[in-house]
């Protein structure tokens, strides 16, 4: 039986040894939403190179990428990974910005959230750790993001079972937490810092930040 995980310490911890993170690694809300596609089953440099690409092209803006084809489209976000498919999800995206929108990333902020959440996770593609990722980090709408990382942390410290849903970890940081989209921004991305630099795969709890709420502060396996 998992225990409930000490939201606000872990928060604490992690911004005490790592610092602010000053998240999106992005300069516009836009680029925050084309890396928040392109970024699912790859690495971030990886997306950084597709777009360091389209910025070249000169196309890193709503209505320029819809207007190309789904061949340039594919070729430019080609170093993302399995770019067919991204492409197309990156092309439902596109679209639903440009007709629901007008191509303009502030209408996302002025929309609901729970109706935008809805929004997107009916596009092409779009799941869960996408959708929040845009809310939060493009439109600055309070909803947290769960990625790998999060879940990998809650469950070797026994905070989560493997069977649970996204929506049931989502909801431990949002009934914890005040609903601040700051707060849910830095705190996404100091879990990201902490499963890069100590829970990979293997983890590395020697020295991590979260090593004294281990259950019995033993390494987890
Ligand atoms: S203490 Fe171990 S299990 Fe916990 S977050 Fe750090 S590396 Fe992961």
């Amino acid at each position: 039986m998992e225990s409930a995980p000490p939201i606000r310490e872990i928060f604490d911890r992690l911004l005490a040894a790592y610092g602010p993170q000053g998240w999106w690694p992005a300069e516009t809300a836009f680029e925050v939403i084309v890396g928040a596609v392109l970024v699912q089953n790859t690495r971030w440099e990886n997306v950084e190179r597709a777009i360091a690409g389209i910025k070249s092209a000169g196309v890193l803006d709503p209505h320029a990428l819809h207007r190309l084809s789904a061949e340039e489209l594919q070729e430019l976000i080609r170093p993302a990974g399995v770019f067919r498919v991204k492409a197309k999800r990156l092309a439902a995206v596109l679209t639903y910005l440009v007709e629901e929108h007008n191509g303009d990333t502030a209408s996302l902020a002025q929309t609901p959230s729970g109706q935008l959440r809805r929004e997107l996770l009916a596009l092409h593609g779009v799941g869960p750790e996408t959708a929040d990722s845009i809310l939060l980090y493009a439109a600055e709408h309070p909803s947290f993001v769960i990625d790998a990382y999060t879940r990998r942390v809650l469950e070797r410290h026994g905070w989560a079972e493997p069977t649970a849903s996204y929506d049931q970890l989502q909801r431990l940081f949002e009934t914890a937490l005040p609903r601040d989209a700051p707060l849910f921004n830095e705190y996404h991305a100091l879990i990201v810092e902490v499963g890069k630099r100590h829970c990979r795969r293997t983890p590395k709890c020697e020295g991590c930040p979260l090593e004294c709420l281990l259950p019995d502060s033993r390494p987890a396996n």
